[in-house]
């Protein structure tokens, strides 16, 4: 009596990766960077093609594409194979691509989201604390602790200061030699605790120091960085999404860094909201002695000169009150009318890029994408037109008013309140009336 023979089990087919038509939206060829068997080149305009010869129906593709352009295409045959699979209940056991396992356990080592906790002889920066607001929802988010990394010499006020904004742990290196900012320093600082105690997420401040760390951090440890975000949010895989401009501001893009830990972003002063500050909150100091031999730092610090100091410096970050003039002030003279209006309300005056460009303003004073974030509670956008890069660095105001003689100028689209009109005649005639008021006149 001869056995029968097991039937052999019908090989799962994997298919190839297959574009659909006028989805891809060209976001830099995450498709092709990620294919194992090098069978995607970009054409012109950014999209795949895809060489179905080569295809491994590895689905990597497929899984990266952002907006779903991509899908796996079957033969009419191998449609049939997967049907029968279906029928006989066969179950085809999913395979363990030992690539991806190894990444998910790298990625499980890292916990934790960190701010770095810029400061200046002890004086810690606003955008830090900022950054302890947006830190502690995306640590809400992931179940983790939000945790201040300070790095100075003198500086365990700031740890108390942290667990006032929300942090629940602090990292501290108080040594001499981290007396002074000095890129050196404050690497080596940085990367010692982020190597022994591995954070998943760290933000920083996008200020001079911020920039300046935050790139050589990201460089040193290998991971990514996306500068100036002004969105962040955590995806389902506990990704960090971080948005911001791109393009030269005409689009938002959402920048992921999914295969490297940590995730880093800094983020521009006024763009997140300062939390709410919490007295009395006790939090677990983690102190590392940590330091760096002074010989081996060719940067010394002679004097520290604050912009504060300069007479003719007017921090438009800070202010309350902000009267701004654009292209539609013709000339440099013309700003003294804003001037005025802004002393009324006990503001300052801003300016768009145009107006910097054309040398009526200084540079300090330019809001939006290239310069300044600002969030006053009134802004008075006079004769600009409202281009997006402008609209990035104002649109989060409180009340913003636009003056424009033409009625169909973006600006309207965020403003509370629009006067369409002459700014010449419009700007002086509210300075007056608020003068008026101030003088009991209210009528
Ligand atoms: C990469 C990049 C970054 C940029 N960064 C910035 C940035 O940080 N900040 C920024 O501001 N721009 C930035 N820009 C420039 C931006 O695109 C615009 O060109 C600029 O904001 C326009 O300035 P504006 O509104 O003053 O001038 P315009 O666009 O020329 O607008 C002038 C407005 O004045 C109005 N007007 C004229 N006369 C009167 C009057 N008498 N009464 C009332 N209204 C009047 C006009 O109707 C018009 O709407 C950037 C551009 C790029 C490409
Ligand atoms: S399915 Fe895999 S092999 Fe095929 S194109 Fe996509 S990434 Fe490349
Ligand atoms: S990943 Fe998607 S959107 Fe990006 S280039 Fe490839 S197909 Fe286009």
């Amino acid at each position: 009596m001869s056995e029968s023979k097991p039937k052999p089990k019908p090989k799962k087919p994997r298919g190839v990766a297959r574009l659909i038509e006028a989805l891809c939206i060209a976001c830099g060829a995450r498709c092709q960077s990620v294919c194992p068997a090098k069978c995607i080149e970009m054409n012109d305009a950014g999209e795949p093609i895809i060489e179905d010869a080569k295809c491994v129906g590895c689905r990597k593709c497929v899984e990266i594409c952002p907006v779903n352009a991509l899908e796996m295409y079957f033969t009419p045959e191998e449609l049939k194979i997967l049907e029968e699979l279906a029928a006989s209940a066969v179950t085809v056991e999913k395979e363990i691509d030992p690539e991806a396992a190894a990444l998910t356990r790298k990625l499980a080592l890292y916990r934790d989201v960190w701010v770095f906790v810029e400061q200046t002889e002890g004086e810690p920066a606003k955008v830090s604390w900022e950054l302890h607001g947006v830190g502690k929802e995306l640590a809400a988010k992931l179940g983790v602790e939000l945790c201040a990394l300070i790095i100075g010499d003198n500086v365990e006020h700031l740890c108390r200061e942290a667990f006032a904004y929300g942090a629940s742990k602090a990292y501290l290196i108080d040594a001499p030699v981290f007396r002074n900012y000095r890129t050196k320093a404050y690497l080596e600082a940085c990367c010692h605790l982020i190597e022994k105690y591995k954070p998943e997420i760290i933000l920083m401040g996008a200020t001079g120091m911020g920039r300046d760390l935050a790139g050589a951090v990201a460089t040193k440890v290998a991971t990514g960085l996306t500068a100036d975000c002004t969105g962040l949010s955590i995806d389902d895989k506990r990704n960090l999404m971080q948005t911001r401009p791109a393009f030269g501001g005409n689009i938002m893009a959402t920048i992921m860094c999914d295969k490297f830990r940590p995730q880093m972003s800094t983020v521009r002063p006024n763009v997140m909201h300062m939390p709410e500050r919490k007295e009395n909150i006790d939090g677990v100091i983690i102190r590392e002695e940590f330091t760096v031999p002074e010989e081996s730092i060719l940067t010394k610090v002679i004097e520290i000169i604050r912009d504060s100091q300069s007479k003719s410096h007017v921090d438009i970050g800070g202010a309350d009150f902000i009267v701004s003039g654009g292209r539609g002030m013709m000339a440099p003279e013309n700003f003294a009318m804003l001037t005025e209006l802004a002393d009324e309300l006990g503001g300052v005056v801003g300016a768009s890029r145009s107006a910097v460009d054309a040398g009526w303003m200084p540079g300090d004073r330019q809001v939006g994408q290239t310069g300044k974030t600002v969030r006053p509670k009134i802004y008075v956008a006079c004769g600009i037109s409202g281009a997006i890069q402008h609209l990035v660095g104002m649109q989060d105001s409180d009340i913003i008013i636009a003056i424009n003689r033409d009625r169909n100028a973006p600006i309207f689209e965020v403003a509370t309140y629009g006067i369409v009109g002459d700014l010449f005649r419009v700007v002086p005639a509210i300075t007056k009336r608020l003068r008026e008021i101030r003088q009991g006149n209210p009528v």
